[in-house]
């Protein structure tokens, strides 16, 4: 039978209200239930926001110096944790063994970043008119921020938010993807075990649909950030707006990259297909259309097509695997009717397009890794988000058409070009509509200590990661002391 996991409210592991629960499972083989999680309500919301609320004074009056002290005994905890975090990750949410020991890795790193921010000058002390005037600004938290997360990255992205909202002063309600509930679970035992203060990191599993609102409506709450769709992202705003709440948004992606002639063909057909399919495509920066530049067009679909054919599909688990399952069956549903609405476009198929079947296959949410031509630029496969393992290839005659290509979608989040041209790379560095931009690198891989966002529908509120994140975590405060009446 299944473990049941709870919910971790004021330093306590709780059931829900609701007496309910729902189950999640292993991508790679359906009948390996990971657990039950609590399908909480809006009233085990409040109750944890209460939580949060209750020790918000005390945790901003706590030295950021000894908040980041939790947050290196985090680090290390999660050091030493890191094969049981992985496999759990892998297991869950269907990554590759490897990029799992790498997402926990990462989360390590952020960890260690945001502790040492602690120990940084937040403010400034600025002239003033009056030399009887001291002039200063500070940093105040915001007070209790939930945190909405999505199952691809189900520790990196929950941490890169905790972090700097933890160091920074802020208490924390943390909602997870009901995909990958067990991974969060991970993290508040994580918590627990560095003693972190009752209340300063709460856990509720259960539906967006039946738990979202409060945590975006509540009054207590005073921001919220959030990762995942473009659809539930903007709902959030448009809430938070009526509001006066601070949200920060990081949504969906249509990243291309552009060929240019005078590429290293081989290297930017193995950058773009590691882009396109690792993790089968289900990566917000995952490179979903290549767009090629005059006569090299044979040469580069030859090779991407014969590095896509190379790619073995298997379980996580297995080191050799990339194209591992996608997140569940609806994901695969959605992928399937993509590839099908692409090739009613008249699209044709030049590698993939299929459901691998057999053994293993039968038994998990696999989809082949696919590389379509021959649709419009304008085509839905090559406008929309389709978080598959799936490549569009689109001819366009000069730079000045393929930036155009580039930019014609609704998202703006990673981009790359591939060429030795130096005026092209810095004219695309300029003119491209994305927040990450790639000179003969791969779409997805980022480094935690820069900024990350996107432009247009990718992202809305300020950056997150690296020094950008104080500005969402915190709010600015001027203060005038006149010193000739103390
Ligand atoms: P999603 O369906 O939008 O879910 C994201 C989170 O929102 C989940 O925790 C979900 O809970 C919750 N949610 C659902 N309905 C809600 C509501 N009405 N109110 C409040 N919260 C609600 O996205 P996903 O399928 O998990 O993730 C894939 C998407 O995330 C893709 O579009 C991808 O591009 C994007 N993403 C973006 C970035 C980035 O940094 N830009 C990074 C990773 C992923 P339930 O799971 O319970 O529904």
């Amino acid at each position: 039978m299944a473990e049941r996991y709870q919910n971790y409210v004021n330093g306590a592991w709780t059931d829900a209200s609701t007496g309910t629960v729902s189950t999640s499972t292993n991508p790679a083989d359906l009948s390996d239930v990971v657990g039950e999680f609590q399908a909480s309500s809006s009233s085990d919301v409040n109750t944890a926001i209460s939580a949060a609320y209750g020790v918000k004074e005390s945790w901003r009056r706590t030295s950021s110096l000894v908040r980041g002290g939790y947050l290196m005994k985090a680090a290390s905890y999660l050091e030493a944790n890191l094969e049981e975090y992985a496999q759990a990750v892998t297991r869950e949410s269907g990554k590759a063994i490897l990029e799992s020991r790498g997402e926990v890795g990462r989360a390590i790193a952020l960890l260690q970043y945001y502790a040492v921010e602690g120990a940084n000058p937040v403010g400034a002390v600025v002239p003033s008119v009056n030399p009887n005037i001291l002039l200063y600004t500070n940093r105040m938290p915001l007070g209790v921020v939930s945190l909405i997360t999505p199952w691809n990255f189900p520790i990196a992205i929950p941490i890169w938010k905790m972090a700097p909202a933890l160091v920074y002063g802020n208490t924390i309600v943390l909602k997870p993807a009901s995909a990958t509930p067990h991974v969060a679970t991970l993290i508040a035992r994580m918590w627990e075990a560095v003693d972190l203060p009752a209340g300063v990191f709460n856990l509720i599993t259960g539906s967006g649909s039946q738990v979202g609102n409060e945590l975006i409506t509540n009054s207590k709450v005073a921001a919220i950030s959030f990762t995942g769709s473009t659809r539930i992202g903007m709902n959030i705003a448009a809430e938070s707006a009526k509001r006066g709440k601070r949200y920060q948004l990081e949504m969906g992606g249509k990243n291309p990259v552009i060929v240019l002639p005078d590429a290293d063909l081989e290297q930017a057909a193995e950058i773009t297909v590691s882009g396109a399919m690792k993790y089968s495509g289900q990566k917000c920066t995952a490179t979903s259309r290549a767009i090629v530049v005059g006569n090299i067009m044979e040469e580069f679909t030859n090779l991407v097509v014969e590095k896509t054919n190379a790619l073995k599909i298997g379980a996580g688990a297995d080191p050799e695997s990339i194209i591992v399952p996608v997140i569940d069956q609806a994901s695969k549903n959605n992928i399937t009717s993509m590839i099908a609405r692409g090739i009613a476009d008249g699209g044709k198929i030049l590698a993939g397009g299929g459901i691998p079947t057999g053994g293993a296959y039968d038994n998990g949410t696999f989809v082949e890794p696919t590389v379509i031509n021959n649709v419009a630029t304008d085509a839905y496969i090559a406008c929309e988000e389709i978080f598959g393992p799936v490549l569009s290839i689109l001819p366009a005659a000069n730079d000045e058409e393929a930036l155009n290509i580039a930019n014609s979608v609704d998202y703006g989040l990673s981009a790359g070009i591939f060429t030795k041209d130096l005026n092209s790379v810095l004219d695309f560095a300029d003119r491209i509509e994305a927040g990450i931009v790639k000179i003969n690198g791969e779409t997805a891989g980022l480094e935690p200590q820069v900024p990350f966002g996107g432009m247009k529908s990718s992202s809305s509120g300020d950056r997150e990661q690296g020094k950008a994140a104080i500005e969402f975590f915190t709010q600015s405060k001027t203060i005038y002391v006149d010193r000739s009446a103390t």
